[in-house]
């Protein structure tokens, strides 16, 4: 849907010159000009319909009034890299790590720490970037793994540009755009989700963590307690689960989960382990900072709900240095076929800063809980 396309670039491209005329913030990001072509984001789309919730996670991020924005100074704190962490970053789909915590990454690996990074996606779902990519209008189940198994190309080159390597990669190839209903009505392994996309229950890439394990949420949550013994993380970085993207909300769930109940069993070192959260998909985020005031209002995740846990969650700034954005936008033009659809959307994240929600250990005990006691359907 080419015309579509350029119709959102448009329209993202005016708020941009828009949010730059009213935002200091934004009027910083205009220093960073002439990037090359950035990557784009999966967004959910149903097999054989169009998507529209794409739409609407697009608009999110773009600024419908003016907003009072807050200097950087005021934003609670500096975020300060300590030597030799080990970092655990979790992305829904190829990009977010780069978008999210691209920064952090490189800034981790430059104090002698190292990471790790875990796509809980291979970005399969994407109607509309399988429909450009391959020039096709209905694609088939082999279209939208080949679709992923180009993405996973992709997201490996990108961390690449931070020095990262194959083994740092993980892909759990769960279902693009079947995260949310995992939690809702798919968390018994004896009721396996099943992708509209690519038309399995399971993960039929090579490379797959686990390849065998069916699509469930408490199957989900087994691997990423697997992923998280293996590498004894320190800091475990992860979506907000107050991020208006299902994808990116559930995952955010998803970790604090698996995180909570390796805490709550006494397991070392995760007693110690900090949690860090980071948004992609938020009104008027990152253009302007008055989405602090609304993120931190009573919600438990996801764009309708309205829970406690992560309510006065502390938000910490990372400064990027040049050669660190420099490498964020070499990792994002490395996410190749998505340069098209959603460029303008994604060169947004291409900032002097990074922020993330620091949590606190009862925030990582409450909100996985509070997130299954609103989205869990009974015998699910
Ligand atoms: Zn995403």
């Amino acid at each position: 849907m080419p015309r579509l396309n350029a119709l959102i670039a448009a329209c993202l491209a005016v708020a941009f010159v828009i949010a730059a005329a009213a935002s200091p913030i934004a009027a910083q990001m205009t220093a960073v000009t002439g990037m090359s072509e950035a990557g784009s984001h999966p967004v959910t789309g149903i097999a054989g319909t169009p998507a529209p919730l794409r739409l609407a996670f697009l608009n999110d991020n773009v600024p419908t009034r003016r907003h009072i924005d807050l200097p950087l100074s005021e934003s609670d704190a500096t975020l300060r890299v300590p030597s030799q962490v080990r970092l655990l970053l979790f992305s829904p789909h190829p990009d977010d790590e780069t978008l999210g915590a691209g920064g952090l990454a490189q800034r981790v690996l430059k104090r002698g720490g190292s990471v790790r990074v875990v796509w809980m996606t291979n970005g399969d779902g994407f109607l509309d970037g399988v429909r450009s990519e391959f020039e096709i209008a209905e694609p088939t189940d082999h279209d939208f793994i080949k679709y992923g198994t180009m993405r996973q190309a992709e997201a490996l080159k990108a961390i690449s540009e931070w020095g990262l390597e194959e083994g740092d990669a993980i892909f759990l190839g769960f279902p693009d755009g079947g995260l949310h209903p995992l939690w809702e009505a798919h968390w018994s392994v004896s009721k396996p989700y099943t992708s509209p996309h690519t038309r399995r229950n399971r993960s039929t890439y090579p490379n797959t963590y686990t390849r065998a394990v069916q699509y469930s949420g408490a199957t989900l949550v087994e691997q990423i307690m697997g992923v998280m013994r293996e590498y004894s993380p320190d800091w475990v970085v992860l979506p907000d689960p107050r991020d208006h993207h299902p994808d990116h909300s559930a995952t955010g769930a998803f970790v604090l989960e698996a995180l909570r109940k390796l805490r709550a069993s006494g397991e070392r070192p995760f007693s110690e382990t900090q949690a860090f959260t980071y948004l992609v998909h938020y009104p008027a985020y990152p253009i302007s900072q008055g989405w602090m005031t609304s993120v931190n209002r009573p919600s438990a995740g996801g764009a309708l709900s309205h829970g406690q846990a992560l309510n006065g969650t502390q938000w910490v700034t990372l400064p990027i240095d040049s050669d660190e954005l420099e490498g964020k936008r070499r990792a994002l033009a490395r996410h190749d076929s998505q340069a098209e659809p959603l460029g303008p959307f994604l060169k947004l994240f291409m900032m002097h800063y990074e922020m993330f929600g620091r949590l606190r250990p009862s925030q990582i005990m409450e909100a996985p809980l509070e997130f299954a006691a609103r989205y869990r359907k009974p015998n699910s």
